[in-house]
């Protein structure tokens, strides 16, 4: 089944969606569309404020490639797992 195209896009004034797991931090945002380059689902898109924004958060797949290549740490992925990378116990 195709996974695309399910909701309408969904923007706000600080380019955030309540049911994303991406956040993304509009006064760190410089505008350099790094982070829509990278996003392997398309879940980002610049705006017309030049600012990223959040377009397709049920694409998601917390990859976290936006917040590692964003130069000003604007972008935040919220999830577990990642979280708890490197906090398992080694036995
Ligand atoms: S976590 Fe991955 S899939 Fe989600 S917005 Fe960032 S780059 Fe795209
Ligand atoms: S990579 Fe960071 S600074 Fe660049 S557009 Fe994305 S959020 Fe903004």
């Amino acid at each position: 089944m195709p996974e695309t195209e399910d909701t309408e896009p969904s923007r706000t004034e600080a380019g955030n969606n309540d049911r994303t797991y991406v956040h993304i931090y509009a006064e760190w945002c410089k505008g350099c569309a790094i982070c829509v380059a990278f996003c392997p689902k398309k879940v980002l898109e610049m705006g017309d404020d030049l600012k990223a924004h959040v377009v397709h958060p049920e694409r998601c797949i917390r990859c976290a490639l936006c917040a590692r290549r964003c130069p000003d740490f604007a972008v935040t992925v919220l999830d577990e797992e990642l979280v708890s990378v490197g906090e398992e116990d080694d036995h």
